[in-house]
């Protein structure tokens, strides 16, 4: 990060702002409205720039740059169209530790200007810290049409009644939640509606109602996170993850997904590579209780659906047992998600008529158990999940038992992530191709007829083997 986004009061506070134009308008028209007090230097002076200084009380200097004008200031702005003029101002203004913005010219900048979406006192500001100001506003415009004008009129409303409200929970926890729930509710959808009245009667009402103890009681969600890429991510597994104070996640779970966690939450590694396993999984039964029994949000975030390969009903056991609520997020399941990211259809009206997950895992003596003459029909597509160090084992298993050599099959690697890799072959030669060409976990092995449309419908960027 190269610049720390703050929001400053400046209110009542002295500018100092060096340029008579149009842009030192827009900057001037941006600090009057934060109530700042300028002190503008400038030999000429834009009509309607003296009259908005003027109006707040500000000063004016019509004479050139002189770095005493810098006395008593908060921050400096340079905005002239005199290369010279704005470099001194940022070199007087760096020697005296004053902050500076030279419009246009981040190099001269100790600071920059965001750009802003107004919904006061709700201000969104977006940086690309100087690299592409044409980036920021495009970010700007799309979230401008997706936040209702009237949002302000909802921030306001709240903010009138946090007093009150922190009266009632002294507790910072329990009021977060319980504007959580305002901003998911009636009040929210009135204010947005314009009914301004009957949504400051609902929230006076629901703060006089409000309840420590039954908004503070602790929750497990259960969260699939997906394969990988965050996009993929389903809206009830975000607002969960962004509302959890503990995110329990082990390695499948990408980094893009975890970016997406609450700022403060707390974030627990639980592990799990082959064989490594960085907590037990009784232990990671048990802390999700423990979690939940000190009134936490806990977010036990898994790769894939938590429900398929995940051992969700393992980990819920105890949840249940001890009486806790608890949610379960279903998401796309790597079988899903690495068939669609590399173009195989995983059931297809002339290949396929039926799919079936199979576990690839290998039981702790090493031997992989499966019943392989029930995978025999040939219209049916395979998929194995955690099957790359028994490919050659499934391979030969499966030939043996009958299913033809000939099967095509691939072994999607990194599926729907940067770096996604797919290895195509056939049930008899893919085990040797991956030997050759090795592969990255984690990986997920596809066989049956429909992976012959890989070529034809394979759209997103990856390595091919
Ligand atoms: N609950 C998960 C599966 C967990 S088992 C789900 O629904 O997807 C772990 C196995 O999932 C891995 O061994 C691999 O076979 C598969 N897998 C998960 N993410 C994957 C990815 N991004 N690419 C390929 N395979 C993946």
């Amino acid at each position: 990060m190269e610049y720390l986004p703050v929001s400053w009061r400046i209110k009542g506070q002295t500018v100092l702002l060096v340029g008579g134009g149009e842009i030192a308008l827009r900057k001037a028209r941006l600090l009057d409205r934060a109530g700042a007090r300028l002190r503008l230097v400038a030999p000429e002076v834009e009509p309607d720039l003296a009259a908005l200084v003027e109006q707040g009380g500000g000063e004016i200097q019509r004479q050139v740059f002189a770095a005493d004008q810098l006395d008593g200031v908060l921050l400096a702005l340079a905005a002239t169209d005199d290369e010279a003029v704005n470099r001194a101002v940022s070199e007087a203004a760096q020697a005296r530790g004053v902050p500076v913005n030279v419009v246009d010219n981040p190099p001269l900048c100790t600071f920059i200007f965001p750009a802003i979406v107004d919904r006061d006192p709700l201000i969104i500001s977006i940086s690309s810290g100087g690299a592409s100001p044409v980036a920021a506003r495009w970010v700007r415009s799309r979230i401008e049409t997706l936040i209702p004008a009237r949002w302000g009129r909802l921030a306001a409303l709240m903010g009138s009644r946090r007093k009150r409200l922190a009266e009632k929970l002294p507790s910072v926890s329990a009021r977060r939640l319980f504007w959580e729930k305002v901003i998911d509710g009636a009040v929210a959808e009135q204010t947005l509606a314009g009914q301004d009245e009957a949504a400051a009667t609902e929230l006076d009402a629901a703060i006089e109602a409000a309840d420590a103890d039954k908004l503070m009681r602790g929750e497990v969600y259960l969260v699939g996170a997906g394969p990988g890429d965050a996009d993929l991510l389903t809206f009830r597994a975000l607002r969960l993850l962004q509302k959890a104070d503990v995110v329990v996640y082990d390695r499948l779970v990408s980094p893009g997904v975890l970016e997406l966690a609450r700022r403060d939450a707390e974030l627990v590694y639980v592990g799990k590579k082959r064989a490594e396993h960085v907590l037990p999984q009784d232990d990671i039964n048990r802390l999700l209780v423990d979690y939940a029994r000190q009134g936490k949000k806990v977010c036990r975030l898994k790769g894939g659906d938590p429900f398929i390969f995940g051992r969700g009903g393992e980990e819920l056991e105890q949840v249940v047992e001890a009486g806790i609520d608890f949610q379960v997020v279903p998401v796309v399941t790597a079988a899903a998600g690495c068939a669609a990211y590399a173009g195989i259809p995983l059931t297809h009206r002339d290949h396929a008529q039926s799919v079936r997950f199979i576990t690839g895992h290998r039981k702790e003596s090493g031997e992989l158990n499966l019943p392989w003459s029930d995978f025999l029909t040939p219209s049916e597509t395979l998929v194995f999940y955690m099957g790359l160090v028994s490919l050659p084992a499934i391979s030969a298993g499966l030939i043996m038992a009958g299913r033809s050599p000939d099967t095509p099959a691939a072994l999607i690697s990194r599926g729907t992530l940067s770096g996604q890799r797919v290895l195509k072959g056939t049930l008899g030669s893919l085990p040797d191709l991956v030997a050759e060409a090795g592969a990255e976990a984690p990986s997920l092995l596809i066989i049956g007829d429909v992976v012959g449309l890989y070529p034809r419908y394979r759209w997103f960027e990856d390595g091919e083997g």
